[in-house]
């Protein structure tokens, strides 16, 4: 097991020009959201079927196995069926369609007082809510939650890839319920301390959270280096408390939560409402007018490439997410779920690869400690015992390794495949 060796101080450029002053715009009315309700393999069960009137807030369906997660309607209307339709996974997937009325009408739900609720009810309202990762994991908030061994907790505000500045928009948008949210999740985890950790290049957003925090003993705002992948969390736990772990941030008594999610938190508290809607960047070189667009869940990402005046170019790449961890998505249709953070449109460009120069910059660069170029080379000779040797499930897919080579392999791409042929092996 190797972890961190690599150097993780590569600073990349962001391209954050594009988005972070703009205003953020409001979608226009969407005539159809399309809520996915396929998790994986897990069993969902779906409340609504055709003609129901469903509410802004209403739960359409609801996982409930070793997880809780409802899925809640994000606009009011008519349900039309449930439509299979890729989800980001590029894999089909069942999608609850609700014909927007337009008139957003919000069911009864709960809200939460902060200074009234246990650390206890506080993790049990996350539950409620359904409230899940907004930083593309989309893990169950609470689960983390549920634990009296953390000391620190962190909220990443980094936000690493670039283009994306939804996090950092929301929270300037947000900050009364960037401001409860933390609190909220600073009193559910029981901690002693609460770093708030953002990239040091943003030093207007930084004097603004001070500002919002002064009065909050224990909760810090603490400034980190603009290198990539700063916002991996276990890059900013070990930037922030100096401590490595194998699995997750508990063993080493921390919990890592987003910023965008303790806004989703505060904003549950203050007006009930769970994750019905994202602030979404939409950005790249490919997108005629890049901006954060807000959206209801279920949106088609057509909708919001269109409100942002549309492709430059009819040979584009797509892809759910920042350029470097999002995943490729080969249709528009793929829509807005809670987790979803950005879409990066970038023009196609065909790549010639040339020889590897074994110059080591992947491996040099890769922060898991990692050997990508090994890793790539036992993958096209088949060799699965060697790869066993070189741990290439400990990969994040940062997209490290294809970045920095000058040769233009696509190493990340390889090292994916390893991570293929070891879960085969596992299975046999
Ligand atoms: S994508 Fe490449 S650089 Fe990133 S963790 Fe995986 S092997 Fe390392
Ligand atoms: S960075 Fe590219 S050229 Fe250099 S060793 Fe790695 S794969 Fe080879």
């Amino acid at each position: 097991m190797s972890f961190l060796i690599g150097p993780m101080r590569k600073h990349i450029n962001g391209h954050k020009e594009l988005t972070a002053h703009n205003e953020i715009l409001s979608l226009p009315k969407v005539d159809k959201v399309y809520i996915p309700v396929t998790m994986g393999n897990a069993k969902v069960e779906v409340k609504v079927k055709e003609n129901d009137s469903v509410k802004v807030g209403d739960v359409i369906a609801l996982r409930n196995d070793h997880f809780y997660v409802p899925i809640y309607a994000s606009v009011s209307g008519k349900v039309l069926g449930i439509e299979k339709r890729m989800g980001s996974n590029l894999r089909p997937a069942d999608h609850v369609v609700i014909e927007n009325d337009g008139l957003y009408t919000k069911a009864e739900l709960s809200t939460l007082s902060l200074q009234e609720a246990s650390a206890e009810r506080i993790v049990d309202f996350m539950k409620e809510k359904g409230l899940v990762g907004c930083g593309g994991a989309g893990f169950p908030t609470y689960v983390k939650y549920n634990t009296d061994k953390c000391e620190t907790l962190i909220i990443n505000a980094v936000e690493c890839e670039p283009y994306i500045t939804s996090d950092a928009r929301d929270m300037e948008e947000n900050q009364e319920f960037f401001h409860l949210g933390v609190k909220a999740m600073f009193k559910a985890s029981r901690a002693k301390k609460c770093m708030i950790g953002i990239k040091v290049s943003k030093p207007e957003l930084i004097a603004v959270l001070q500002g919002l925090f002064k009065d909050d003993k224990d909760i810090e705002v603490t400034p980190v280096p603009d290198v990539y992948p700063m916002g991996w969390e276990r890059t900013l736990v070990y930037e922030l408390v100096h401590k490595r772990y194998d699995r997750l941030p508990i063993e080493v008594n921390c919990i890592v939560s987003n910023a965008t999610t303790a806004i989703m938190l505060g904003q549950a508290m203050t007006n009930g409402l769970p994750i019905v809607e994202k602030i979404v960047t939409v950005s790249g070189d490919a997108v005629k007018e890049p901006h954060n667009v807000r959206c209801p869940v279920g949106t088609p990402f057509s909708e919001l490439v269109k409100a942002c005046g549309g492709y430059t170019s009819e040979s584009v790449s797509l892809i759910a997410g920042g350029p470097m961890m999002g995943g490729s998505v080969i249709k528009d249709e793929v829509v807005v779920a809670s987790a979803t953070n950005a879409i990066t449109v970038l023009a196609y460009k065909k790549v010639e690869s040339l020889k590897c120069l074994r110059c080591g910059q992947c491996v040099e660069h890769c922060p898991s400690g990692l050997e990508p170029v090994n890793i790539s080379n036992a993958v096209k000779a088949k060799d699965v015992d060697r790869l066993e040797k070189l741990h290439p499930m400990d990969c994040i897919e940062c997209g490290m390794c294809t970045y920095i080579c000058p040769s233009k392999i696509e190493v990340t791409e390889n090292v994916r495949k390893a991570k293929q042929l070891m879960a085969l092996r596992a299975k046999k």
